[in-house]
């Protein structure tokens, strides 16, 4: 029986009618590339998470020796409820010069492409490897690369390259911002609003909080950004809600807010959540504890997705730049497993097709144009490796 061959476009298909939302199982997708693979002679490992219900796919293909090149995609799509779609977002339609479906240029397209080529990449007399890394949990954590990026040294040779398929119009992208996120809880006890002393509010704890954390953002924007690549050029620190207390005369037992730091990538991220911490024993000593234990503030770091700090001369952005024709690496304002790479000591950069503005949206598509420019991107660069 002959292996399955697909275009760019038809596997594109495959890849949309998987309805891969982060929230969800991306196994019957993995299981397709996977048997896809396989049928073409392509070694193949799965890296499952914990729960067994998600895994990332590591393929590679040509010799194993140092060197070669990772092109990173993740399999995770943002959801569609909510979203007023043309046509069914999980069967692709194509119209018009543009295949739309969900995840179609965030980054199911990428994906596509580099599994349409892997049977040329296998029939190419590569001198190094290219790997084909499926991740998972991108749009949520970031997490779903770790797995892979630990084999790179240890199972597998270590690459001089990776390449993230993000959707950057096959710009190369060498720099975006960090993000962390947190949900803090301040508990006070709840007392009548004439005695302020015989409990404490946590509405009034987290104001105070609050307060402290924008002069911690104003101290971040004073301190700038010394590559001058970045808009704004400071890192952001940003409360997105807030909910507390049941009455305006009573001392609030709860009180909650969602916030988050989009730090530059020289910030000691850990330095900085130690001072949010000092902050929060401060806050507490004075508006929750001064009159007995009568509170707390708990904060929850949900997420942390590192940034990617430019590295001008990097293997991976010479390489990109050549293969992509391009004179000079751009920022991008969204983040990305990049930084995961980077962190791991791989030099990283973001080079995919499409328009990362079409991304989360309804009616998200790629155009055929963009499809065939990637295409002809990665054929450039297992030419460049053989
Ligand atoms: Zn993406």
């Amino acid at each position: 029986m002959t292996a399955p061959r697909y275009t760019p476009l038809e596997m594109l298909e495959r890849l949309v009618s998987f309805d891969t939302e982060s929230h969800r199982s991306n196994l019957p997708l993995i299981d397709f590339a996977e048997d896809y693979l396989r049928a073409h002679g392509i070694a193949v490992r799965r890296l499952p998470n914990a729960q067994g219900d998600k895994a990332a796919l590591l393929a590679t293909i040509g010799p194993l020796v140092e060197g070669g090149v990772v092109l990173s995609g993740h399999t995770d799509v943002v959801p569609v409820e909510g979203q007023a779609w043309s046509s069914d977002p999980y069967r692709l339609r194509v119209a018009d010069g543009r295949a739309y479906g969900r995840g179609a240029v965030d980054m199911k397209g990428f994906d596509a492409i580099a599994l349409s080529l892997a049977p040329d990449f296998a029939a190419a007399p590569l001198r190094e490897p290219i790997h084909i890394l499926l991740s998972y949990d991108e749009e949520t954590t970031c997490l779903g690369v770790l797995d892979a990026i630990a084999a790179f040294g240890r199972d597998l040779p270590r690459p001089r390259a990776v390449l993230v398929g993000e959707p950057t119009g096959l710009e190369v992208a060498d720099a975006h911002k960090g993000v962390a996120m947190c949900e803090t809880r301040v508990s006070g006890t709840e007392a009548h609003s004439s005695d302020p002393e015989a409990g404490a509010s946590a509405v009034m704890a987290a104001c105070d909080y609050v307060a402290r954390l924008m002069a911690l953002g104003d101290r971040l924007r004073a301190a700038g950004d010394a590559t001058g690549r970045f808009t704004p050029g400071y890192s952001t620190l940003h409360v997105g809600t807030i909910e507390g207390g049941t009455a305006r005369n009573i001392l609030a037992r709860a009180c909650g807010f969602g916030w988050e730091i989009r730090y530059l990538p020289g910030v000691d991220m850990a330095e900085i959540q130690a001072q949010v911490e000092d902050i929060a024993r401060g806050v507490a000593a004075e508006r929750l504890t001064r009159y007995g234990p009568y509170g707390a503030i708990e904060n929850r770091w949900s997420v942390d997705v590192p940034g990617l700090a430019p590295d001008p001369g990097s293997e991976a952005e010479r390489l990109a730049l050549r293969l992509a024709r391009r004179n000079r690496p751009i920022t991008v304002a969204y983040g990305s497993e990049a930084g995961r790479f980077q962190g791991a000591g791989l030099p990283t950069v973001l080079c995919g097709p499409g328009d990362i503005a079409r991304a989360h949206k309804a009616d998200e598509y790629i155009t055929l144009d963009e499809l065939a420019a990637g295409e002809a991107f990665l054929r450039r660069l297992a030419a460049e490796l053989s």
